[in-house]
């Protein structure tokens, strides 16, 4: 079995989010053969070094299941993408590029975040290409702990009140892009999370029948869990 989850949005104010994923690291992860969590694991990542609540927690829980044998890949979203190293060593996770590409069910699927695709954003995509830089990064993260953690609640709120003026349209994926990425990786499937829209969009590609993929964002209700068997198993 290999699971897909995203947009967990983990944050010390969301403690029901947390408890449904530390359920599911005890239950069904530990199934699984391998689990791909892409992006957005965290509402807020401003540094490996930061082990406030619910980090130290989380972390934990992912070595455990590390340890038991089950592979964790991730993907990093636009608000965990400072996600590093050491956070890899310490879990145990495998980290992936912004673009992946497995094969599933005998069929080569492309993994993404699911933010590349939104390439109407052009303001975004602006800040992303800056945020992703060595220098801007190592400027972040050269700052002491408590200024990151207070300018990452700004931009928290921030992104809120951006988020209410930007249009429904401007937020979804671009279409051409999509069918542009998933020649260019030689892919018939594509799974992505970020625009919360969970759906199975299937549309034509060279004459093929193609997919793709949302997965859900996970509420205080509960988390949602794509699923496919392995055929190795
Ligand atoms: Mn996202």
């Amino acid at each position: 079995m290999i699971l897909f989850i995203s947009d967990l949005h983990l944050s010390f104010d969301k403690p029901k989010i947390t408890r449904h994923f530390v359920h599911f690291l005890r239950t069904k992860a530990r199934q699984a053969s391998a689990v791909y969590i892409l992006g957005d694991l965290f509402d807020a990542w401003v540094g490996d070094d930061d082990f406030t609540a619910p980090n130290a927690q989380i972390r934990r829980e992912l070595k455990q299941l590390t340890d038991s044998g089950v592979a964790v890949y991730l993907q990093r979203g636009n608000r965990d993408f400072l996600i590093g190293e050491r956070f890899a060593r310490g879990t145990g996770v495998i980290l992936l590029d912004d673009y992946a590409v497995i094969e599933l069910e005998g069929e080569q699927t492309l993994l993404t975040h699911g933010d590349l695709l939104c390439s109407d954003d052009v303001a975004y995509q602006a800040f992303r290409a800056k945020s992703r830089s060595f220098q801007w990064q190592q400027n972040v993260l050269s700052k002491p702990l408590w200024l990151r953690l207070c300018a990452a609640r700004w931009y928290r709120i921030r992104s809120f009140f951006h988020k209410q003026k930007k249009s429904d349209y401007i937020m979804d994926v671009n279409q051409t892009t999509v069918e542009m990425l998933m020649q260019q990786h030689e892919c018939t499937r594509l799974i992505h999370g970020h625009t919360h829209r969970p759906a199975k969009h299937e549309f034509m590609l060279n004459g093929k029948k193609v997919a793709r993929f949302v997965l859900p964002d996970w509420r205080n209700d509960g988390g949602a869990v794509l699923s496919f068997e392995d055929k190795n198993e």
